[in-house]
């Protein structure tokens, strides 16, 4: 058993986990492939935060048992948050599934693998003092390194199952972390993003995330620094400032509205009201000129009215987020909202999704079209999809504010810093103009990845 094909599913969590999987995997000499074809396994890192999440996961193990009609020593396993919501129904599935691994069980991976080649395998325990500190994980491609600060979540928002799915909150050394940051940096990743279900809330017994934002703004070859997500109720005063005056955390913050209705939001047990939501980004505002911020909003939760909908509209219309992301309720079995009668059927529901989407397009759009005129400065991703295959190449790349900047190539390489003047813009994209860029000295070139 040598071969492992790995493939994931949800949030940015789930990539680094898969980073994580992968590092273990490959110091226990097994090799990793790109194609389900060449592999001896595959696993699905999985999500299950939402109904459509798990959808398309079990579409996904269908086709794997068709490959494994054709290869029967194939072991197929589902690692993350599914594997630990469903495990009962996973397990029903036996024939098609070998392994099921909940997100604290990625430690002894090889081992449930060699395991599961002769008899089926769960692990699913929760532990709450795993948190993978000590291991490395193996980064992908790219400029950026994600960086797991924190684990689990202890909010128990009343819709969520990651508290259920991924256990207690538990936050990593910061010296752990640093040392993974200045690595990171070694290797060439120009960029760090710490991860956290609520992120700001870290604490590692003696270090806020105040503390961690400081200490990684002084790490050398580092140009950014982003974090996702921050709740709201743990922005405190010390978080806003180390974001304010670090000179390489990004002036972008994700802040997770979910409704603009008090009653809502009460029973979703958000912690907090719109009123100490709207203080908390006035603070931000404030603080952090220019910063752009985004959010996540759920429309159709059990008992909104069109009253609590249109409160979340207009808030949103005053707000004018740089863009949002936006989803309609989805019941989870486990979680506390699963029992409360759905008072939003789906037609609604999609009528109201529509609603935000037509509005938050505006003012996606508005937004952009300010910065046309204006430069920005890009840290260079690479190679614009868009541009492939056209005669005009182009590179993109992400402003300072985490908007897409897409130009005409003008020979930047990765992982460099680029000031590009913004000539055009959509709700989604800016485009930019390389021949009003400056040129070459103002091109800031940090090396090449090493390794
Ligand atoms: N921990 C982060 C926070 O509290 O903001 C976000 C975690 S969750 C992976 C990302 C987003 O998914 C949430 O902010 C919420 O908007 C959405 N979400 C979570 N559970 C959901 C559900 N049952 N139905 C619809 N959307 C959901
Ligand atoms: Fe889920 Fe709420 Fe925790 Fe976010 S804060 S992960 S929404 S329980």
């Amino acid at each position: 058993m040598k071969r492992v094909f790995l493939e994931t599913y949800g949030c940015q969590m789930n990539v680094a986990d898969c980073e994580l999987m992968a590092g273990v995997l490959e110091r226990a000499g097994m090799e990793l492939v790109q194609r389900p074809d060449d592999a001896d396994a595959v696993i699905l890192n999985t999500c299950a935060i939402r109904e459509h999440a798990e959808q398309r996961v079990l579409g996904r193990l269908g086709e794997f048992a068709h490959l494994k009609l054709r290869n029967p020593a194939l072991i197929v396993g589902v690692a993350g948050c599914m594997a630990q919501h469903l495990r009962k129904r996973l397990l029903d599935q036996k024939r098609v599934l070998d392994l099921v691994v909940g997100p604290d069980g990625y430690r002894n991976l090889p081992d449930l693998l060699r395991r599961a080649a002769s008899v089926p395998v769960a692990e699913l325990r929760l532990d709450r003092d795993e948190t993978y500190g000590d291991l490395e994980p193996r980064r992908g491609a790219g400029v950026r390194a994600w960086v797991t600060v924190q684990r689990g979540c202890d909010k128990f928002c009343t819709y969520c199952v990651v508290p259920y799915t991924r256990g207690r909150e538990r936050s990593l050394p910061i010296a752990e972390l640093l040392g993974q940051v200045e690595r990171a940096a070694a290797q060439g990743f120009r960029e760090i993003v710490f991860l956290g279900q609520t992120v700001n809330s870290y604490h590692d017994g003696a270090h806020d995330f105040a503390d961690l934002l400081r200490a990684a703004d002084r790490v050398a070859g580092v140009l950014r620094i982003r974090f996702t997500s921050p709740h709201p109720s743990d922005m405190s005063e010390r978080v806003v400032a180390a974001i304010a005056e670090c000179e390489k955390v990004m002036p972008h913050v994700h802040l997770p509205l979910q409704s603009a209705s008090d009653p809502v939001l009460e029973r979703m047990q958000r912690s907090y009201t719109l009123a100490g939501y709207d203080a908390v980004l006035g603070r931000i505002r404030e603080r952090v000129p220019g910063v752009a911020v985004s959010t996540d909003i759920i429309v159709g939760f059990p008992g909104e009215s069109e009253a609590d909908f249109l409160a979340t509209r207009d808030y949103m219309r005053g707000a004018r987020f740089d863009s949002a992301f936006l989803f309609k309720y989805s019941a989870r079995p486990d979680t506390r909202s699963f029992k409360m009668p759905e008072t939003v059927d789906e037609p609604e529901k999609g009528r109201r999704l529509q609603a935000l989407i037509d509005q938050q397009h505006q003012i996606s759009g508005e937004i952009h079209d300010g910065w046309i005129g204006r430069e920005v400065q890009v840290l260079v991703d690479g190679p614009s999809s868009r541009g492939r295959g056209d005669a005009q190449a182009q590179l993109h790349g992400k402003s300072r504010e985490f908007k897409t900047v897409v130009w005409a190539d003008d020979g930047a390489r990765p992982g460099t810093l680029r000031r590009v003047k913004v000539v055009g813009a959509t709700p989604v994209t800016l485009l930019g103009d390389s021949a009003e860029a400056p040129h070459e000295a103002q091109l800031v070139t940090i090396g090449d990845r090493a390794g």
